[in-house]
């Protein structure tokens, strides 16, 4: 690992300042993902700012809001009771994400900036267009059966893999952030990028700008609500697929519902289509089902990842199913 500078900054505007100023600047937050990068000689940042001991800890009710500071780690966030009650399915998301010393560990603003699992993405030796801009894609004709169907270009079909992003996607969720240019709010499906031909620009966040919180809206008391991740192991391992539903009832009828899917798309992806066929509908298997396909619409699959396409579909209707159920119980 190449040798680098170590500042500790003192409050957002210097670690703001510190990182703004400098291209070869890095942010260092949990690091459960940074320092393996740099292990690996993935990212080799001459100067990491560590902002782990800023005060962006804890969760805090806004009205019919959360903000989740940005150091939160995962478990503080998946322990928080207002978070237990009102948003069971980032709990869920959180607590199926990773290990218990991981979750103690990671923060909720670097969960969203997390980096791709793709196995060549981690790999300087290879080809990766994510990595190094125009060197290729090494995943095209090489191991690609938990890469992306959805939002996936010739460029890239690296799979996002935060599961808790999924979750906060499909609650509207809004990221507060404080850059060179100031302070701004970026709706959290704005802020992660779909490859296309520049696959190494992730996000929409300018160089130094840092994720202070994240504002998620309360769903209205009753609605129903959860988080299913389909995947190859019982623990620690990212998804096939997931899905996260959330949907509010009325007398049989679907007033509001809300969809994400994780482990198919390059992005934490909402899925507007299936939100669209649940608007107003029963809840019948007909509809799930219908609703299904429309979420996997102009999905891509590649030789070793088109089961996907099936396997999301059915995790959808089962977590479409289960929250039906779950209603009815209740009624
Ligand atoms: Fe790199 Fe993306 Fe291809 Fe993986 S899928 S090798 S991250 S360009």
């Amino acid at each position: 690992m190449r040798a680098f500078e170590y500042v500790r900054a003192a409050d957002v505007g210097q670690a703001v300042a510190l990182v703004s100023a400098d291209r070869d600047a890095a942010y260092l937050a949990g690091g459960t993902t940074q320092l393996d990068l740099m292990k690996d000689g993935v990212l080799a940042p001459e100067r990491l700012v560590d902002i782990s001991r800023l005060s962006l800890r804890g969760v805090v009710s806004r009205g019919e809001a959360v903000v989740i500071g940005a150091m939160t780690t995962m478990e503080e966030a998946a322990t928080d009771p207002t978070i237990a009650e009102r948003l069971p399915l980032v709990r869920e998301a959180l607590l199926l994400s990773a290990s218990v010393q991981l979750r103690n560990m990671a923060t909720m603003g670097g969960n969203l900036l997390q980096r791709t699992r793709c196995r060549y993405f981690r790999d300087p030796t290879v080809a990766c267009n994510r990595r190094l801009r125009g060197s290729g894609c090494s995943a095209l004709a090489g191991h690609h059966r938990m890469h992306a169907i959805l939002a996936t270009s010739d460029h890239c079909i690296a799979t996002h893999a935060s599961d808790v992003a999924v979750a906060l996607v499909a609650l509207d969720a809004v990221v507060r952030t404080t850059g060179p240019g100031g302070e701004r709010q970026i709706p959290l499906t704005q802020l992660h990028l779909p490859p296309g031909e520049t696959p190494d620009v992730e996000t929409v966040l300018a160089h130094g700008e840092l994720i202070t919180g994240i504002e998620v809206p309360l769903p209205p008391r009753g609605a129903r609500s959860g988080y299913l991740k389909v995947r190859d192991r019982a623990s620690y391992e990212f998804a096939l697929a997931s899905a996260a539903v959330v949907l509010v009832m009325d007398q049989g009828v679907i007033v509001d519902a809300r969809v994400g899917l994780g482990g198919v798309a390059t992005v934490p992806w909402r899925a507007v289509a299936a939100e669209g066929v649940l608007r107003g509908a029963a809840t019948t298997t007909a509809v799930f089902r219908t609703a299904a396909d429309a979420a996997l619409e102009g999905a891509v699959a590649r030789r070793d990842n088109a089961f996907k396409i099936d396997l999301a579909k059915r995790t959808l209707v089962r977590e479409l199913s289960i929250l039906a159920e779950a209603r009815d119980v209740e009624s």
